[in-house]
């Protein structure tokens, strides 16, 4: 078997039958599928169809470790920073309320399983693990559709000179832009209200030795990740804004509905323009250059989105299955993927051991997934997505600028009594609330996305 990478030479191999399984994007959900599978001693194909793993891929982020450290030794891994605050903002026209954690816990190892990565870096080390352990990797390449013989995925058409390359087994790795599964009829295509769009920049700080520690309060290796909402980060679209810092860099970003950004006029990257001048944020990316600018869509329908998993010849990993938690609390995908793609690497090894490539055969994917914490998280949060379309005025809006009110108000130094401040301050988030039973009512709403 080739362990080789063949990343678009000229001199190209006929891989047509040469594999067991063919796996469909090289981000973190198909290197762990292949990953998984080499491991076993199956024969794996993993096609990407970026200059190299990571090119093309976007996110904020923050890259949870918990799956991929079971999978291999993360020691040497690219990472950037570990997570050492989290912080929350509520951001009005030009106000801002924060809540920050920074439990000593999250400075030692493991440092809570949260590392910022750039996925140009981390995705390529993490897709190299998988050739290490016996897996092809292809890059340059990008998959167009797929094989399929009476009902059966076969294999997938590529735009190789090659073309067509059959194998039993085909992974769908592809992302959230899942083109080739929908091609197919594998999932139905996403529905606006199910997507969000996102804009990211990596800005750096050109001649400002210290500056992320100075402006970020942060020491070595330490790291931090503030998240944005309410109408200062995205207006009153649903959504938010984010910045996180890596090593010489920080990634800053906004991500809110596709729906709301048609809405309103304005595109993801004027958003994005507008959150980096609030008056909260500017002082933390001011004299930073741009260095990437980036554009992507998520997922983000949750649990009653996710498609079927498996299909004769064929399973949907990660991204591609809709499988991102975003809460407003949690925004994780990378440890779905990872966790996807082991699974169904797994069903696969097993299903391969009696040579069948049924869906029923491939069943213990989508059965694991469900007992884990990728299929239990979704379902937690099904509910939240119509709640806050609901409230999104309250929550976004109306909210963040009672909260400013309040706190400008209780603090106000003047020759009034502090009880009056106190009396009007509350006056002022009751107000926004609806009074003692409204804020009763919203508690009890949203009480399970911290409970
Ligand atoms: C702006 C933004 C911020 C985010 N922030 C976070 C965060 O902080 N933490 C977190 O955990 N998650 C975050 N996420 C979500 C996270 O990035 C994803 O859940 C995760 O990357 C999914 O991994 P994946 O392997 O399924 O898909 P991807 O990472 O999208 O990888 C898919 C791969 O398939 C390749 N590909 C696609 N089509 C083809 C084709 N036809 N042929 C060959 N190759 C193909 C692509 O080039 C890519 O390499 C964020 C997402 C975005 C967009």
């Amino acid at each position: 078997m080739s362990t080789s990478t063949d990343a678009g030479t000229s001199e190209r191999p006929n891989y047509d039958d040469e594999f067991d399984g063919i796996v469909v994007g090289a981000g973190l959900a198909g290197s762990a599928a292949a990953l998984t599978m080499a491991d076993r001693g199956l024969d794996v194909l993993l096609i990407e169809r970026g200059a190299k793993p990571g090119s093309k891929n976007v996110f904020g982020g923050v890259c949870y470790t918990p799956t991929i450290r079971e999978l291999i030794d993360i020691e040497e891994a690219p990472l950037e920073r570990y997570v050492a605050e989290k912080r929350y903002s509520m951001l009005s026209h030009d106000d801002e309320t924060a809540v920050s954690l920074r439990p000593g816990e999250w400075l030692r190892e493991p440092h809570n399983d949260s590392y910022t990565v750039l996925r140009g870096t981390f995705d390529e080390w993490f897709a190299e693990r998988a050739v290490e352990e016996g897996a092809t990797l292809i890059t340059e390449t990008t998959v167009t559709g797929l094989l399929n013989e009476r009902g059966s995925v076969v294999g997938v058409e590529t735009d190789r000179p090659d073309g067509a390359i059959r194998a039993p087994y085909v992974v769908l790795a592809e992302g959230g832009n899942s083109l080739v599964s929908e091609g197919a009829g594998l999932k139905p295509t996403e529905t606006r209200e199910n997507v969000a769009v996102a804009a990211k920049e990596v800005l750096e700080f050109p001649g400002r030795d210290g500056v992320i520690e100075d402006r970020f309060r942060l020491f070595d290796d330490a790291g931090a990740a503030y998240n944005y909402f309410g109408e200062g980060a995205v207006g009153d679209a649903f959504g938010g804004g984010f910045i996180y810092t890596n090593s010489d860099t920080i990634s800053v970003g906004v991500a809110y509905r596709i729906e709301d950004a048609a809405a309103h006029g304005q595109s993801p990257e004027e958003t994005l323009n507008a959150f980096k001048t609030h008056p909260a944020v500017a002082p933390l990316v001011r004299d930073a250059r741009t260095v990437e600018y980036s554009a992507k869509t998520i997922p983000e329908g949750g649990a009653e989105s996710v498609p079927e998993l498996v299909h004769d010849g064929a399973v949907i990993v990660g991204d591609a299955a809709g499988l991102v938690l975003n809460n407003g609390v949690h925004l994780e995908g990378t440890n779905m993927a990872v966790e996807s793609g082991y699974h169904a690497g797994d069903a696969i090894v097993r299903a391969s051991e009696d040579g069948r490539t049924s869906a029923a055969a491939l069943r213990s994917y989508p059965e694991a997934l469900e007992e884990s914490f990728v299929v239990r998280n979704l379902e937690r949060y099904a509910w939240l997505q119509e709640a806050v379309e609901d409230d999104r005025e309250l929550l976004f809006e109306d909210l963040p600028r009672a909260f400013a009110d309040a706190g400008t108000t209780y603090f106000r130094m003047d020759r009034e009594a502090k009880d009056e401040h106190g009396e009007r301050a509350k006056r002022a988030i009751l107000d926004a609330l609806g009074g003692w039973r409204g804020a009763a009512k919203l508690a009890l709403r949203y009480r399970k996305v911290v409970t």
